[in-house]
């Protein structure tokens, strides 16, 4: 509706500079850009009622669709909140009492029933945390864990553990030794799926992220290779068992892992980072973690997804990570569109007939986003060169000054 608003108006507005102006004057033309991009924002303005449910009560805590107006639909926010991984939302359905009078018993025993199983499952992989220590302390191997040491749960259905690609086939080996039922079809190439008799499971990874179907450069495999080896020799001092990465590092996996593992899907992950960039502000070490980023040359990608997160939570980018964020990568986070983050099918499904043809625009986005991001491709070399920085201090007086003229003629 509102996009529809606007687009009439933006077709009168332009109507009004034919009329006015002859198509080949300069500031007709300026007036027509500035016209057109406006139509691009509005368009890429989302609004889903479902999604500015869940980013409200992701940012707020006195947030409540009911008193908000917001239009509720449980069934799709539900399905929304556990593809997004973001589940724990829902208790608010639960204990709030306006929201509580508007949804079904049915809904209701549904959340409360997923929500007592996810913290089952945390206190179980907790346990299982404990013998899984013991198992790569005896064997005299070292794991880094996919989590921040303080992060309160373990969020998923497994346990994710980095082990060096040379210490892979001994710790398959000595997990099966215990007992685990290993399974590696069809993940030959980056982890092995470990499953207890008492239904516990581990992955072992020898690659920290690695999507499950084809998609990734060889380029972006051996940037993959290459975070994992050094993230695991960060560790190395820990000696044998396991051990938490550093928050920088766990900051680097979970950004590449964005990236990479999730094609730039999902809230949970962006919720993640979000918190930690709220956290209190000794907390990151944000230059160690920009330059640790210009080591595997991935700073843009990393200043991208800050910036995506500021946006998407309302938070404010951390001021190290403010001081050195290019143009091209505030615009382009700014640009991203929230439904194709929130709103998304499962990706082993992208394939899928169903889903073919978006999948292909957005592969095509992605790949088109790490082009012009990628610090050492030639397409960021030349925003560069054309110093974007100076068109926008440039192009607001222009605008102005267009305006001026057009009114004045009128
Ligand atoms: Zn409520």
């Amino acid at each position: 509706m509102i996009y529809q608003i606007v687009e009439t108006t933006c077709l009168i507005r332009i109507k009004c500079i034919f009329l006015c102006s002859n198509i080949r004057n300069t500031v007709g033309m300026f007036f027509l850009i500035y016209v057109v991009l406006l139509c691009i924002v509005e368009t890429m303005k989302n609004s889903s009622q479902s999604v500015e449910i869940i980013i409200g009560l992701l940012t707020n805590k006195q947030y409540c669709p009911s008193v908000s107006g917001n239009h509720l639909t449980i069934k799709t926010l539900y399905t929304l909140a556990v593809r997004n991984k973001v589940a724990f939302l829902l208790r608010h359905f639960l204990t709030c009492p306006l929201c509580h009078k508007t949804i079904h018993p049915n809904w209701k025993t549904k959340i409360a029933q997923t929500l007592k199983l996810s913290t089952f499952r945390n206190l179980y992989l907790r346990q299982e945390l404990i013998d899984v220590e013991k198992i790569f302390k005896q064997h005299r191997l070292r794991g880094v864990l996919f989590k921040w040491q303080n992060q309160n749960s373990i969020s998923g259905s497994d346990i994710d553990i980095l082990v060096s690609q040379k210490d892979f086939a001994r710790t398959i080996t000595a997990f099966h030794a215990k007992g685990y039922r290993v399974e590696t079809a069809g993940r030959e190439h980056k982890e092995a799926h470990l499953i207890h008799p008492r239904g516990t499971h581990i992955d072992l990874h020898f690659l920290f992220a690695y999507p499950h179907f084809r998609g990734l450069t060889d380029y972006d495999k051996d940037l993959l290779k290459q975070i994992s080896h050094k993230c695991l020799e960060a560790n190395r001092s820990s000696g044998f068992g396991l051990s938490y990465p550093t928050i920088e590092w766990f900051m680097i996996m979970k950004i590449a892992g964005y990236w990479f593992n999730d094609l730039l899907t999902g809230l949970g992950p962006l919720h993640t980072i979000a918190a930690i960039c709220s956290q209190p502000q000794n907390t990151v070490d944000w230059k160690k973690l920009l330059t640790l980023a210009d080591s595997v040359a991935i700073r843009q990608e990393i200043l991208f997804v800050l910036t995506l997160c500021s946006r998407v939570f309302s938070t404010p980018l951390p001021l190290d990570v403010k001081a050195v964020l290019p143009l091209h990568v505030q615009f382009l986070a700014h640009r991203q569109k929230l439904a194709d983050i929130v709103v998304f099918p499962p990706i082993q499904s992208w394939y899928h007939s169903r889903y073919l043809h978006e999948s292909k625009a957005r592969f095509l986005r992605f790949l088109l986003l790490k082009l012009v991001l990628h610090q050492h491709l030639p397409l960021s070399l030349l925003i560069e060169k054309f110093q974007l920085k100076k068109i926008r201090l440039w192009l607001p007086v222009l605008l102005k000054d267009s305006i001026q003229k057009i009114t004045q003629r009128r």
